[in-house]
């Protein structure tokens, strides 16, 4: 339960240490978003903080709801010389799952009177849907390759130009991939899925640039008033869920070996430094260079589509943004700065200004945070601050976040009914299950506004610009 949660400040919110927590846990919000948040989002982060070697806090950022395990909008960090722990269920299923936005030189008036085909076409080329396949095959040795290298690979492949690497966190590849911890199986479920979009969630989204709210650092990230960009929200596939499902058994089997109980399957873990920690960490890194390389293949099919349409036009890449990982970080905790796993679980990584890890463009503003909304309301592109790091390991939000389960939104919205009135306002979804956009509908998501504002008020990342959608490819 909620019942100790206390309030620390206008918008941050705690749950004391209390019982088998090894550290307080820490929720931002208004008091309605948290009035409203669900009963098992401070049950789970009550779970997360009470993990061997987490530091500082447990943290739920402002899009939080209940997930497998550990929230979605969970920031945990875990430190290896503390007998901290690497958790699965604490990356998600959709291992490396993330947004990019790419920037165009056209303008809103370009597209709209374009605006149905071109959601046609873009339908057409980026294969969609639950078990889509692709049109690319990998032989063993090229899916390695992939492996390793991420959207590196799929650059060299062709897909793609070699200024959009600098464009991607860790360069477009994840360091320390071990690809031969990819089962057999979970090759097998992606043999065909390379460069699709995937299903309900994912998307791909034409959108325009509605508000700039700070000129210097939207001019730092090629953003103006107007302009077109396209977002593409997907991970990576089958085979991300199948190295989730395999190393959530793997550690559970080795728990009792370690002396760890685990009080929620949910919630496996292992010691960073035991063989399946480090088994986990290989995979899921391979895991990620996989969603990168399908995003990076995405992107080259999304510039297909629009040289056809708009010869010459440029689509450059603003940032790659992913939110389901680990990944190893220095952070501050207390007085001393510690090498730390952080699990960012639908949870957006927000370096602030100077960071050495940004690339130059980007180092006096802080890194671009990319924040859905829904296929009928505002995105947001945030900036990374220095606030965050004391706040969040260094992170922010990644999107609304659901206010309701997929099946609830199923029942409450008809399907006709929310392509119809998106399609009032000038928004065309195009999509592979009636289903899904139920399941999407813009009502079953939280208020985005209210979630940009508290994200930027208490300053995990700032407003930079808000955009809106004008066509929706949707899972
Ligand atoms: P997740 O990674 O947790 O599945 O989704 C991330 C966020 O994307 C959600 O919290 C939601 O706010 C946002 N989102 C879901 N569907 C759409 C969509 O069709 N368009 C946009 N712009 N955002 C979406
Ligand atoms: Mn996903
Ligand atoms: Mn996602």
């Amino acid at each position: 339960g909620r019942h100790d949660v206390r309030r620390r400040e206008a918008l941050v919110w705690e749950m004391p240490q209390t019982g088998s927590m090894r550290v307080p846990a820490m929720l931002f919000g208004t008091e309605a978003a948290l009035a409203a948040m669900e009963d098992g989002v401070f049950a789970q982060l009550r779970n997360v903080a009470s993990l061997p070697g987490i530091a500082g806090q447990a943290l739920a950022m402002p899009d939080a709801h209940t997930g497998y395990g550990f929230p979605i909008g969970c920031v945990a960090a875990f430190d290896a010389r503390a007998g901290g722990v690497v958790s699965a269920g604490g990356v998600g299923f959709d291992i490396g799952c993330g947004v990019r936005t790419l920037v165009s030189d056209l303008d809103r008036e370009d597209v709209e009177p374009v605006r149905e085909s071109l959601a046609d076409r873009l339908y057409d080329a980026v294969p969609a849907g639950l078990g889509a396949g692709g049109r690319l095959r990998l032989s063993d040795r090229d899916m390695d390759r992939m492996l390793a290298g991420g959207a590196a690979w799929a650059v060299r492949e062709g897909f793609g130009q070699t200024g959009d690497l600098p464009r991607c966190e860790e360069g477009g590849t994840m360091p320390g991939a071990d690809p031969a911890g990819v089962s057999a199986k979970a090759r097998e479920r992606q043999r065909d899925e390379l460069g699709t979009l995937g299903s309900g969630n994912h998307y791909l989204e034409v959108q325009h640039v509605e508000k700039i709210f700070d000129s210097r650092t939207a001019s730092a990230y090629g953003l103006r008033p107007g302009q077109v960009v396209v977002s593409i929200h997907c991970g990576s596939r089958g085979l991300g869920h199948q190295v989730a499902t395999e190393h959530m058994a793997a550690m559970l089997a080795a728990a009792p070996g370690h002396g760890l109980t685990v009080a929620d399957p949910e919630l496996a873990f292992a010691p960073i430094e035991s063989p399946a920690g480090v088994r986990y960490l290989g995979a899921m890194r391979a895991a990620i260079n996989c969603a990168l390389a399908g995003r990076q293949i995405i992107t080259h099919l999304v510039r297909e589509v629009f040289a056809a349409l708009f010869p010459g036009c440029r689509l450059a890449l603003l940032y790659d943004v992913s939110h389901n990982t680990c990944k190893v970080e220095r952070h501050a905790v207390g007085k001393s700065v510690k090498t730390l796993h952080v699990h960012r679980k639908g949870a957006t990584r927000a370096l602030g200004p100077g960071h050495p890890d940004l690339p130059e463009t980007f180092r006096e503003v802080g890194q671009p945070v990319i924040v859905g909304g829904s296929m009928g309301t505002s995105s947001y592109v945030l900036s990374g601050t220095e606030a965050s790091e004391a706040l969040s390991f260094a992170s922010a939000c990644h999107g609304a976040g659901r206010a309701m389960s997929r099946k609830q939104a199923a029942k409450r919205f008809s399907a006709k009914g929310v392509v119809a009135a998106l399609a009032g306002q000038g928004i065309t979804i195009r999509t592979h299950t009636l289903r899904g956009v139920a399941e999407e509908a813009p009502g079953a998501y939280k208020d985005i506004e209210e979630v940009a504002q508290t994200t930027h008020a208490l300053g995990l990342a700032a407003k930079t610009a808000r955009l809106r959608p004008l066509a929706c490819i949707k899972g």
